[in-house]
């Protein structure tokens, strides 16, 4: 398949769509970003890479990092992780504070911000350390994207401290119903600091690997998780992904993915790619809207959804 020319007609096809979105303004340091960027990387098994736009530029992977933290509490707490966070769609915005209180302090799931939250407070936990965790989090990410550049903006992760009422309210709400361990504020300034990670669509498509490959890297064969959390990552992508517009994702695109307000997305193609897209600009329920058309007009023309 020609995948150079299909992501080239893809950014042709995606132009008049620019201008339309939102970038995320409720973090400040995120609203001065201009929306008018579009960027797309795939990575294939052996390593080679195709790209449309701007590749190379950093952003926020924001709730992208929720898949790789979810991935090391998973590795560490294996099904006792369930105990604390749910994997069910949640059917609410990802910052919704309904539902966790008639659901007794118990996120639905990792990838909505209590979730991920949640993992977060589970990691500190287990290294005992809320820097050691996020260091390892980090690490992770670079061994991933086999990139050893990859850093948090301090200055996004500030923005967020500064502005992160409904994540503190989250995070006290949790704590209330003793479904926290650590101090609040220690807990979401990590998790902040893990959203505030800049990558490129290249960093982010390569990372997609060990997914797409059942949990081992196929190109420095490392495993990283078994085969049946790779499944079981995969399949919360798929239905919790994108928040309350997962179904739309699933059935528009048809492939895991994950977005993140910073406008970007992953997704991958199970035995075969991973995937990254970036426009700054998102919809209603805070992704990426050229991202999504994107991934929408790739599975159509590729043929390669899972359904
Ligand atoms: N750091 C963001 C927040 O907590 C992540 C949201 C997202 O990317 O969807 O609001």
């Amino acid at each position: 398949m020609n995948y150079q020319l299909i992501l080239d007609e893809i950014s042709q096809e995606i132009q008049p769509l620019l201008h339309e979105g939102k970038v995320a303004d409720y973090i400040p340091a995120l609203a001065d970003v201009n929306k008018n960027q579009f960027a797309m990387s795939i990575t294939l098994f052996d390593g080679t890479t195709h790209n449309i736009g701007s590749t190379n530029e950093l952003f926020s992977i924001q709730s992208i990092s929720k898949v790789f933290s979810f991935t090391k509490a998973l590795k560490i707490y294996r099904i006792s992780l369930y105990n604390r966070i749910g994997k069910e769609p949640s059917g609410n915005p990802f910052n919704s504070l309904v539902q966790l209180e008639y659901e007794h302090g118990i996120p639905r799931n990792p990838f909505i911000n209590a979730g991920a939250i949640n993992v977060t407070d589970s990691l500190i936990s287990h290294y005992k350390d809320a820097s050691m965790a996020y260091e390892e989090v980090l690490s992770f990410i670079k061994a991933i994207s086999e990139e050893s550049s990859i850093y948090s903006n301090e200055i996004v992760a500030n923005s967020e401290m500064l502005n992160g009422y409904r994540n503190m309210a989250l995070a006290n709400l949790m704590k209330s119903f003793n479904n926290l361990d650590n101090e609040t504020k220690e807990v979401v300034q990590t998790y902040f600091k893990q959203c505030a990670i800049e990558m490129n669509t290249k960093m982010l498509s390569r990372s997609m690997l060990y997914l797409a490959n059942r949990g081992v890297d196929p190109i420095t064969n490392i495993r990283y998780i078994s085969e049946p959390q790779a499944k079981r990552i995969n399949a919360v992508m798929l239905t919790c992904g994108h928040y309350d517009a997962s179904g739309d994702f699933a059935y528009k695109v048809g492939l895991p993915g994950k977005s993140g307000v910073g406008g970007g997305i992953v997704a991958l193609v199970p035995n075969l790619m991973g995937i990254c897209v970036w426009s700054p600009g998102l919809n209603e329920q805070g992704n990426s809207l050229v991202g999504t058309k994107a991934l929408e007009l790739f599975t159509t023309k590729t043929g390669l959804s899972i359904f």
